[in-house]
């Protein structure tokens, strides 16, 4: 159900704590030093983000077929673009159209502050796919006028180039996109989970549309069948809409919602298909079918075959994937990611999943919700070729995936983690200062120096490859009962795990770890950043909405109660400045174990009011005070809290009609990029 963010479900994303981790990394780029050196990472910063490059190292390495074969997946991942823009948000195509038009037009004053307030909102909403902020969910608040924008910008557009088809006027698009941009009580979050609204009216992310929450929960409800063992996930590849009385669904597909863009990743897929080899091939071709007929059977026969496929050398994601965007939990992010496999860094993953019934047997759960068999962990590191749509430009570090509850208890899952990136983070993040300011003891910071790359993956390895995985429900619970807190809750499940067995002797006895110190650098920064430093994401007076931010906040925060007594956790003040230590860490594992039995029970249970209770207790609020302190210290370093990529470009060389080789570039301008998919990969309609 989540995979991407840990690594991107599972994974972190959500590049969460990983980014701020990655900071202390080491070298780890595969190729030579010099190159790296070399090798600009970072291309681009504005408002809270900056834009890196990552490196494919080992492409040129590759067969012809194998190269072949990421070049049409590749094309196939960025023609799916515009997908995300619209499931986002309605009116995100309209206005990122009409930016565009504004942008590559315009012959005014490009020094003045009104043009580069406006060019950073355009660069703003290319990485948020649309005008909510990626991760916060917040819209964007333009920092140029109304009056600028209409009376200036817009009046000298040539109106031909306005993007008013479904609109019917260029007064009709302004008059829907204008407040849309410019009103702050409109639209305001693309995603809100709280407790005693209606999410569905109080969210604009694009998924439902003029249904109450009780009755799209009503509507799927309807069509869960009582012990079908293989699931259908209803809803994943529609969005939902009452129109004339009447609810029914939109679906994803050839001839139906998003069919355009669905034509062309269909019509590279099948080129794919034609340079695949089995059984590879009659996967790709699965995914084609499910594409053309909508039909979410032949989706879950695609994951199926995918999941078992642990051989092929070439790997992607490309379909609606993640839930995370849907306050319901229910409609799937359309994502891809092109990869090939990392031989080297995945004995490491070898390692893990090889033992992976011997750390679910020894879980510090309820004996009775354990699995008693570990199917098919397939656990690899990988380096990414493509990210695109829900991966791009903020990507997971990792993957875990199928989301299916039922194809992961009967057929596995593949577990991944993305080491070329997790390089560029390293990379790009060196020398920020950062440890410095936030880390009171030289001890910790020289852990963290020395292990922190280290314990960062294999804390994402164990999350993705067991964690996730491990479990399960109790007999008569079906899944799905812990509603808007099922993701926080099952990101904390797979975090405790993992944090949890970063710490125990099995891995130093078998080689993974030097010593324990390696957890202890993990588990400093873990705390650290639950309870302080990852607020450097969140505006000042709002609280924790992102699952795994409240993940961290309330394992930290929770360990903080619990061991408070011990003086487990504690926190110091010194010339003004407040940091947080970790003062056992022995009891400190302990804790996790403590806490995971109880996440454990609470998701095996699907006890509701129990989940609800810890999440918002640990999860939610943060202290004012705090919060404010954290904000100045981080702005005085002067480093942006969130990370994007922008991607390589291929391009097929062929000689007499034949392909006889495949060229990969590294650019090194963002916006250019972004107008590049804009004017050759943008399918879709205006309004779909
Ligand atoms: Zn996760």
């Amino acid at each position: 159900m989540f995979p991407n963010i840990f690594i991107q479900n599972k994974t972190m994303k959500k590049q969460t704590l990983l980014t701020i981790t990655a900071m202390i990394a080491t070298l780890a780029v595969s190729c030579n030093n010099n190159q790296a050196d070399e090798f600009r990472w970072q291309i681009d910063n504005f408002d809270d983000v900056k834009v890196l490059r990552y490196q494919v190292p080992g492409f040129e390495q590759l067969s012809l077929e194998e190269k072949e074969l990421i070049y049409y997946l590749n094309q196939a991942a960025i023609s799916g673009r515009d997908i995300l823009f619209d499931q986002n948000f309605k009116y995100n195509l309209a206005i990122r159209r009409t930016l565009e038009a504004i942008y590559t037009t315009y012959k005014g004053d490009k020094e003045c502050a009104e043009w580069k307030a406006f060019e950073k909102y355009l660069k703003k909403v290319w990485f948020a796919n649309g005008i909510h902020h990626h991760y916060g969910n917040d819209k964007f608040t333009p920092e140029f006028s109304q009056e600028y924008f209409l009376g200036e910008l817009i009046a000298n557009t040539p109106a031909e180039l306005l993007p008013v088809e479904g609109f019917g006027s260029a007064e009709q698009l302004l008059a829907t996109i204008t407040p849309a941009i410019f009103d702050a009580e409109l639209y305001k979050s693309k995603l809100v989970q709280a407790d005693g609204v209606d999410v569905l009216e109080a969210s604009s992310m694009n998924y439902y549309e003029g249904v109450t929450q009780a009755e799209a929960e009503k509507f799927y409800a309807k069509m869960y069948k009582k012990n079908d063992p293989t699931p259908i996930s209803y809803g994943l590849n529609s969005k939902l809409v009452k129109k004339d009385g009447k609810i029914y669904e939109q679906t994803y597909k050839i001839g139906g919602m998003y069919s355009d863009a669905l034509e062309q990743i269909v019509y590279w897929l099948e080129k794919a298909a034609g340079v695949a080899k089995e059984p590879q091939k009659s996967t790709i071709l699965t995914l084609v079918e499910y594409y053309k007929s909508g039909d979410l059977a032949l989706f879950d026969k695609f994951n199926i075959a995918w999941v078992q496929d642990t051989e092929s050398h070439i790997d992607f994601v490309n379909g609606f994937t993640e839930d995370y965007g849907d306050p319901l939990g229910r409609k799937g992010a359309w994502e891809s990611i092109v990869n090939f496999k990392d031989t080297e860094a995945t004995k490491r993953t070898q390692v893990i999943s090889d033992n992976a019934q011997w750390f679910e047997d020894h879980s510090p759960i309820n004996p009775a919700y354990r699995k008693a068999e570990v199917k098919g962990v397939s656990a690899k590191v990988i380096t990414a070729a493509t990210l695109a749509g829900d991966a791009y430009p903020s990507t997971p570090i990792g993957i875990n995936l199928p989301n299916a509850d039922w194809i992961r208890r009967d057929y596995g899952s593949k577990s991944v983690t993305i080491d070329n990136i997790t390089a560029a983070y390293a990379e790009s993040g060196k020398g920020s200062g950062f440890d410095e300011e936030f880390v009171l003891r030289a001890e910790d910071r020289e852990r963290m120096a020395k292990y922190g790359r280290l314990s960062d993956n294999l804390h994402t390895d164990l999350h993705e490859c067991l964690g996730h995985g491990s479990g399960q429900l109790a007999p008569n619970v079906k899944g799905g009962e812990l509603k808007q807190y099922s993701s926080t809750l099952e990101e904390a499940r797979a975090d405790l795990f993992g944090l949890y067995y970063l710490g125990d002797p099995k891995m130093v006895e078998i080689g993974l770890v030097p010593s324990f110190d390696a957890a202890k650098a993990q588990y400093a920064k873990y705390i650290m950043n639950g309870m302080m430093t990852q607020f450097t994401r969140i505006e000042l007076g709002k609280n924790v909405e992102e699952s795994h931010m409240r993940n961290r906040k309330l394992i930290a925060e929770w360990c903080y109660d619990h061991g408070k007594a011990e003086n487990v956790i504690e926190w110091v003040k010194k010339d003004g400045k407040s940091y947080v230590v970790v003062n056992d860490f022995e009891r400190l594992r302990e804790l996790f174990g403590e806490m995971l039995y109880e996440i454990q029970r609470i998701k095996s249970e699907g006890d509701f009011e129990a989940g609800r209770q810890i999440v918002e207790k640990y999860a939610v609020k943060i202290d004012p005070e705090l919060h404010k302190e954290v904000l100045d210290r981080y702005a005085a370093l002067n480093i942006q809290p969130y990370s994007g990529f922008i991607n390589p470009i291929y391009t097929l060389v062929e000689e007499d009609g034949k392909v006889v080789d495949v060229k990969i570039e590294y650019p090194d301008n963002y916006v250019e990029q972004m107008l590049y998919y804009s004017q050759n990969y943008s399918f879709l309609p205006t309004l779909n």
